[in-house]
Formats: C-alpha cells, sequence, structure tokens
C-alpha cells in the first residue's frame, strides 16, 4: 500500500494536473493498492477565506471572488474531462458550486461568519479539485473512486483546526478499505466531528490527510509530492543556496516544520511515526529526484545542523517584575490563562534569574494573550509586583534545528558570531531541551538576511558560487536549463558549488529573478514576471547586479550579441558560449576577446564551438600550454556531413539521403547551410587560431559539396529538385572510389599554415575511413606525436551533448575563481 499526496501546487492548472495523473498512473503499475490525497488547486483555500470575509463584511466584491472560483474550477473541468464524460460530472461541480454560492450569499446576508462556517466553506476547495481529478483518471480508463474524506477522518470540533480521534478514524478507515479496490482519491484537509459537522485540520494539513490514512493502512510509504526536491536546508524562497536534505528524523522534520517550513504540516509526522512509516517528500516537477527521507534513524548526517527555518511575523510578549522571582505556579498560571482561550505558545524564554519571561505568540494572538496575562496576574500587577505586560512586534523566529547538535559544541558559539558579524541583533534566545533546536528572535526586517547568513555559517563554508546570466532558449538553452535545475543539489553536495541562474532572456522576454526555481520555471517565470527582451538593457542590469563570479552565456545562434563581448569581459564577467560567431569573425576580434579575458581575470569559454561536448578545443590548449606544437589538424567536423557521407553506400542516391536526413532533423532546416561547407570552414578556422595559427577565414579554402547552380536554388523545392542532378555523378565517383577500396568524406584539414575543406577519397589509412553514425572525428599531429596522431573521435552533435559542453564550461570556470 502506498499513500501519494500532491499539493496545491502540483494541482495549479490542468496542465500539471495531467502530469499529476501520469506519475500516477505510473506508481499504480508498481503498487496496485494506492491511496491518493489532494489539496484544493492552489490559491483556492485562501481565495475561499478572503471571499467569506468580505461578504461578512457585507462587501458587495466577494461575488467577484466567487465567480472567479466558479469559473476557475469549471474551466478546469472542461479541459481536464471529455465532453462524453462529462454532463454527469459537471453536475456534481455546479451542485457543489451552487452550496458554495449559497452559504456565501447567507455570511453576506447574515453578517456572521463562525469558524465553523468558515471550515465548511473552505472544504469546497478539496471537494472540488479530488472531484475534477478522479473523473479526469476516470477517462483514462483507470479504476478509481472519489472519496470524500469525512467519511472517513472523525475529528473534534477545533473548527479551524481539528483534533483527530485515532482509533474512531483508523476504524473507519480500514473497513472502508475492506471492501474498495482500485485508486483511491481522496480529498485531503478535511474531517468531520461526530456530529457530521465539517472540521479542517489546520492550513496545509492535507499532509496530515496522507500521514492518518498511511498510518490507518499501514502503508509502506507515504509520499508527499510538492513544488521542491524535498525539505531544504532553508525556504529555497529565502535562502536562494538552500539545497535539500536527503534523510531526517521525525523529530527534526517536526522542530523544522513547527519553525516555519510550510513543505510539510507539523502534525504529519505523529502518525507515521507511531507506525515507523517513512515520509518521502518528492518534487511533481522532478519525480527522479530522491528528495528527502523522514524516517527514525540518519546515520549519514554531514552537517551540525539539518536545517533553519523561520516564522516570519510573530510578536513576543514581556513578562517581568520583582514579584516573578521565586513565584512558584506562575508559569502554570500564565500558560492555563493562555491553554484556556486556545492562544499557542510558539517559543519561550526565561531570563534564570527567573526575573523576566519572554513568550513569543502570533501577531494576531498578541493582544488577547496580553488580556488573558493580565487578568491573571491582575493582582500581582495591582500590587507591582508584576509589571504590564510589554508587547513588541515586527519579530521573526530564526531557529537551527537537528538532532546532531546535541553532540557538537561551539554550535551557538557560530550562530551568534554569524548574526554578530553582520550586524543582526538578538531580541531574545531559546534553546529546546532536548537541544534539537536552538531559536532566536530577530527584527523582522533582519529575517532573511539572518536566514542567509546562518546558512552560510553552517553550510556553505568553502562553497563556491557562479551566477549565470543566460540568452537564448532554443534547444540547447532549454537542455542546459534542464541540466542546471537537475544537477544544482548534486554540484553542491558534492562538489560545494552552488550554480545560481540570475536572468534568462530569449528573444521576446528576459527575466531576472534570483530564487533557485528559475531554471526549473523560467518557461512561467518569462511569461508572468518577464520584459520586453532588450540586450542593452539585459547586459546593463547583468553589470549593475555586481555579482562576484559571474558567467554570461550566449545560447543563441546569431551575431547579435557579439559586439558586446568586450565589454562584458571588461566589466569582469565571464563569457560561455557554444555560438562560433564570435571565434570564426575577424581575427582581430578573436585576439580582443581573449586578451580582454586576461586582462580583467575572466573567461572566455566556447569548448562546443567544434564538436559540441568532445574534448576537442580543452585537448589543443592543454597541448600547446604544455609547449607541445600542432603539425596538423584532419578530421570530419560535421556531424550532418558524417552522417551523410556515412549512410551513403551502394544502392542509395544522394539527394535521397539528403532529404531523408533532413525530414529527421539531422540537418540545418535548409540542408544547404551544411552542404556549403562553411560550417566546417569556421570550425577548422577555430582549431588553427587555438593551435596558435593567426589565420582569416579567407586563409581556409572551403570546397562546397554542391554545384553553385544547386546552392543557389531560389526555393528549398526547387533546391531538391536541382540536388538530383549530383546523383549520377556522385555515384560514380564512389563507385569509382570503391574500386580502389576507398570512401569518401567531407574532410577538414590543416597543415603547413593551410587549411582546406573538401570531399575526398580516402582509404583504411585515413582515421575517418571507419567512422559511423553522425560521430565526428579529429587527429591532432604534434611534434610529439608525429607517427600516431591523437585521435578524439564520438557525437559532434546534438542539443543534449552540447548542453553537456556549456555546463562543463560553466563549471569550468568555478575551478579559477575564488
Ligand atoms: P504544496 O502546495 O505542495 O502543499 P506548499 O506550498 O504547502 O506546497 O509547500 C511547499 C513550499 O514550502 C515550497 O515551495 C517552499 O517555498 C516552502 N518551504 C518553506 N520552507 C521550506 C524548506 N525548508 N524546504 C522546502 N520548502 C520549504
Ligand atoms: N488547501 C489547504 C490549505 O491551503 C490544505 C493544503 O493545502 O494542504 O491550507
Ligand atoms: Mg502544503
Amino acid at each position: 500500500m502506498l499513500v501519494m499526496k500532491f499539493g496545491g501546487s502540483s494541482v495549479r492548472s490542468s496542465a500539471r494536473i495531467r502530469h499529476v495523473l501520469d506519475l500516477v498512473v505510473k506508481a499504480h503499475k508498481r503498487d496496485r493498492n494506492l491511496v491518493v490525497v489532494f489539496s484544493a488547486y492552489q490559491g483556492v483555500t485562501d481565495q475561499l477565506i478572503a471571499t467569506s470575509k468580505l461578504a461578512a463584511a457585507g462587501d458587495k466584491k466577494y461575488l467577484v471572488g466567487l465567480r472567479s472560483l466558479r469559473k476557475r474550477h469549471l474551466d478546469t473541468l472542461a479541459e481536464l474531462v471529455p465532453l462524453r464524460q462529462r454532463r454527469s460530472s459537471e453536475a456534481f461541480v455546479r451542485d457543489r458550486l451552487a452550496d458554495l454560492t449559497d452559504v456565501l450569499h447567507g455570511v453576506f446576508y447574515t453578517k456572521e461568519l463562525t469558524t465553523r462556517m468558515l471550515d465548511y466553506i473552505m472544504s469546497f476547495g478539496e471537494i472540488l479539485s479530488t472531484f475534477t481529478i478522479t473523473e479526469a483518471l476516470k477517462a483514462r480508463r483507470i479504476p478509481c473512486a472519489f472519496v470524500d474524506s469525512r467519511t472517513l477522518i472523525k475529528a473534534d470540533d477545533t473548527f479551524g483546526n481539528g483534533k483527530v480521534k485515532y482509533d474512531l478514524t483508523e476504524l473507519t478507515i480500514r473497513s472502508y478499505f475492506r471492501k474498495h479496490r482500485g485508486i483511491q482519491m481522496v480529498c485531503g484537509f478535511i474531517a468531520s466531528t461526530t456530529d457530521n459537522d465539517t472540521v479542517t485540520l489546520g492550513r496545509g494539513g492535507s499532509d496530515f490527510s496522507a500521514s492518518i490514512f498511511g498510518a490507518a493502512l499501514r502503508a509502506r510509504d507515504i509520499e508527499i509530492w510538492t513544488d521542491v526536491d524535498g525539505v531544504m536546508t532553508a525556504d529555497p524562497r529565502k535562502v536562494p543556496a538552500a539545497f535539500s536534505i536527503d534523510r531526517m528524523t521525525y523529530e527534526e522534520a517536526m522542530e523544522m516544520s513547527h519553525f516555519g517550513a510550510k513543505v510539510i504540516h507539523p502534525p504529519t509526522m505523529q502518525p507515521a511515526l507511531d507506525h515507523q512509516i517513512p515520509i518521502r517528500i518528492k518534487n511533481t516537477f522532478s519525480p527522479e529526484f530522491p528528495g528527502t527521507v523522514i524516517g527514525t534513524r540518519d546515520p549519514s548526517a554531514k552537517f551540525p545542523i539539518k536545517g533553519i527555518s523561520s516564522i516570519d511575523d510573530i510578536s513576543l510578549l514581556r513578562i517581568q517584575g520583582s514579584g516573578m522571582v521565586g513565584t512558584a505556579g506562575l508559569g502554570r498560571r500564565i500558560f492555563g490563562a493562555l491553554a484556556a482561550r486556545q492562544i499557542n505558545v510558539l517559543m519561550v524564554t526565561q531570563a534564570s534569574s527567573e526575573y523576566s519571561l519572554c513568550l513569543a505568540v502570533l501577531p494576531q494572538a498578541a493582544q488577547s494573550a496580553k488580556q488573558a496575562i493580565e487578568e491573571d496576574l491582575r493582582h500581582e500587577i495591582r500590587d507591582r509586583q508584576i509589571d504590564e505586560v510589554l508587547v513588541e512586534n515586527s519579530l521573526s523566529v530564526v531557529a537551527i534545528v537537528g538532532e546532531n547538535m546535541r553532540k557538537t559544541t561551539g554550535i551557538s558559539a557560530r550562530l551568534f558570531q554569524a548574526l554578530g558579524k553582520n550586524g543582526i541583533n538578538v531580541v531574545a534566545i531559546a534553546q529546546g531541551s532536548s537541544e534539537l533546536n536552538i531559536s532566536t528572535i530577530v527584527a523582522r526586517t533582519d529575517e532573511a538576511k539572518a536566514l542567509n547568513v546562518l546558512h552560510d555559517a553552517f553550510f556553505l563554508s568553502g562553497t563556491k558560487t557562479l551566477n549565470v546570466f543566460l540568452i537564448g532558449t532554443g534547444l540547447i538553452g532549454a537542455t542546459l536549463l534542464r541540466k542546471i535545475a537537475r544537477h544544482r543539489q548534486t554540484l553542491l553536495r558534492n562538489r560545494s558549488l552552488e550554480v545560481r541562474v540570475q536572468a534568462v532572456a530569449n528573444s521576446k522576454a528576459m527575466v531576472f529573478d534570483s530564487s533557485a526555481m528559475l531554471p526549473q520555471h523560467w518557461q512561467e517565470k518569462l511569461t508572468r514576471d518577464g520584459t520586453p527582451m532588450n540586450a542593452g538593457e539585459f547586459i546593463l542590469r547583468m553589470k549593475a547586479s555586481n555579482l562576484p563570479n559571474s558567467v554570461f552565456v550566449d545560447c543563441t545562434a546569431s551575431q547579435a550579441l557579439v559586439p558586446h563581448y568586450v565589454d562584458i569581459l571588461g566589466s569582469s564577467i565571464s563569457i560561455v558560449t557554444p555560438n562560433k560567431k564570435a571565434n570564426a569573425g575577424p581575427r582581430a576580434l578573436y585576439e580582443l576577446l581573449h586578451q580582454s579575458a586576461l586582462k580583467h581575470n575572466v573567461h572566455f569559454l566556447y569548448e562546443t564551438n567544434v564538436g559540441a561536448g568532445l574534448p576537442i578545443i580543452n585537448t589543443i590548449n592543454d597541448l600547446v600550454a604544455g609547449g607541445d606544437r600542432i603539425l596538423r589538424i584532419d578530421g570530419v567536423l560535421s556531424g550532418t556531413l558524417s552522417y551523410l557521407f556515412n549512410s551513403y553506400v551502394e544502392g542509395g542516391r544522394f539527394s535521397d539521403i539528403v532529404r531523408d536526413a533532413q525530414k529527421r532533423g539531422y540537418t540545418e532546416p535548409d540542408p544547404r547551410d551544411d552542404l556549403n561547407g562553411l560550417d566546417v570552414g569556421r570550425k577548422l578556422l577555430i582549431l588553427a587560431r587555438e593551435a596558435g595559427y593567426p589565420l582569416e577565414f579567407r586563409n581556409i579554402r572551403v570546397k562546397p559539396l554542391l554545384p553553385r547552380s544547386v546552392l543557389n536554388a531560389r526555393t528549398l523545392p526547387e533546391f531538391f529538385v536541382k540536388l538530383r542532378s549530383v546523383d549520377a555523378p556522385y555515384a560514380r565517383t564512389r563507385r569509382s572510389a570503391a574500386r580502389d577500396g576507398k570512401v569518401l568524406r567531407y574532410v577538414a584539414s590543416f597543415a603547413d599554415g593551410k587549411g582546406e575543406v573538401s570531399l575526398r577519397r580516402v582509404g583504411p589509412d585515413h582515421p575517418s575511413y571507419n567512422l559511423s553514425g553522425s560521430d565526428i572525428l579529429i587527429a591532432l599531429t604534434t611534434e610529439n606525436c608525429r607517427d600516431h596522431p591523437i585521435v578524439i573521435r564520438g557525437p559532434g552533435a546534438g542539443a543534449d551533448v552540447t548542453a553537456t559542453g556549456v555546463f562543463a564550461d560553466i563549471i569550468r570556470i568555478s575551478h579559477h575563481q575564488s
């Protein structure tokens, strides 16, 4: 039995829901007994609350909220459920929306909104989302059932935060599951009282629902699917350098979530802990990533603490006075008074002199907490033994959490040193007696800074950061972003290297966003937050960011950005690019770029200019740097042309092979861009320059593969017609070569200061004779390797290998930076 839970972020839109359903279907293939718990669509619960409050305040604007909720639910249903099945499902959705409308109208007319009514109103979010998603799964012909969890989870009537009646709940859940098969699709967050009133389990409570089901059914795992790579060392929205924690204990997870890590709802851990069921936190948008396992033990702890979390807005109550000293029972009275008003105390500290006691509570509870305490202590206050309760607002709790703290000395020293050195004043501090956490209270304005400096101090000492600014989101750029998103965590963990993408742009839009989410969600962010693309402005903003170790990545195929390169390098920003335009341009520019990089102590790297991810340029550089001299360069430098000639065997027609390769996307959209040989010429020029020969493009003789009349055809169809004219002469050449035991290859060679690119007949003594597929090959004859050239061979084209090469160049920059 497996329990999966998908949060609001995972079911925000119909596209995301489709993706979630793919994951459910995949899990179902492995585990036939599947319970899937859903939250409301992202933002719906907030909107239900806001709409109810407007109605209760007699504000007609509640109708606007209601309308948008109706529209969103009906639209999502229409997008997910095919017409033939829609009628019955739409009736259900419309009925629920009508119920919701009735109750909101009621709130508007009576101007009354009890916590009980609000719970009922909130329940529509989960009912509607889960029902719709279930219908969408049924449309895929997967056996499944919609489960209104109010019939199974029983709780008391603490509306807004129901306390679960575990024994009763377990009985009802188990008896339901004895009778039902297929995937059970369960609404999270909601339960019912013994009077059958709807009660919710606290904001974010769908996680808790999943755990309740998991425990009752003794599931093998409880998977919480969300929008981040598991529980992270800190909230990634506040600490861009946060990375995911691979293992943690239930207690650690409880502490982290108690102190604000929203990724998991605090009570979730208890039912799982009772039955020792592991909770896995997984990323819906990166399902292969292992995420975080919450379990009993963590033998592998690498850092002295597990994570840092914060509650961003709290109030502090200070109770002090001479009468506090030695007065037994004071604590009990104070906490009793607060408990009577159901006020939750987040943190307590007491000076050892017993002269003062500090309590942290949520701001909305502060006044009522002050009243409760003052009422209870009214005699002491009247007799001036105790002062009036002081309330300080606009504060945050920042807590460090981890079981390892118990065994490690010097943790608080490191904490205070980091805060102190950065000018952050600590208003109060508390250490849990279990030594699982140390919490500090700081001004709210210092919260983000405190989180970041503590994160650096505990996790990142010795970590290097690269700040990437990327233009170009075509095939290579998009693949690169995906790779960065996927490998970021591993780099951080294994190499202490943080690759932070600061900005992404394409020809239409640009977005600057330093959150760790950019590489994963760049498309959405460009659409939502992007501004129209303007290269000049992009570069100005990049320079103004003034970040250390900045890298500009040009993943465009055009010349447009090349004129900015010198300025970028001059601003101490490195450049990485697969784009050949700069290096194959005039020699003076090539030299200027290299000199600028050197002068400003930055890097200009372009390994992927030739042979995609193969280590060609670096090999030449290393040989030259080591004192060797490149005498000859021979090779087949184009994967496309390699493919054409490797496939051109007996019986085939050359024009058919070109046409077929174009159809499969192996050539440029217009194959003449490959067949004119210019691109190979540029590559050879770059290699020769790297080898130390100061050439211009005119020094490379490029013999195109086709006669000018064919290359100059006015349209693509005309070109294909004309191309047939070369079939016969090509066939003759191939046949005569074959008679001599040779094959045709489009070979680039450089020797004696001269370069040539041409179709040649090569025999078994030539390194390219045995080439196959779209492999490319390069042979370097050097002074030290005169008789046996160094040969590099492999896939020399494709978005994946090229993006890997670009990524490797980016990482290479970190080797040289501090
Ligand atoms: P869901 O909709 O899946 O329930 P939530 O928004 O409730 O998702 O929780 C996930 C969010 O929790 C993340 O997007 C992240 O911003 C926030 N978060 C806060 N602290 C942490 C942390 N330590 N680790 C991971 N995420 C955190
Ligand atoms: N939809 C509920 C909320 O927003 C429950 C959840 O998301 O877990 O609080
Ligand atoms: Mg949540």
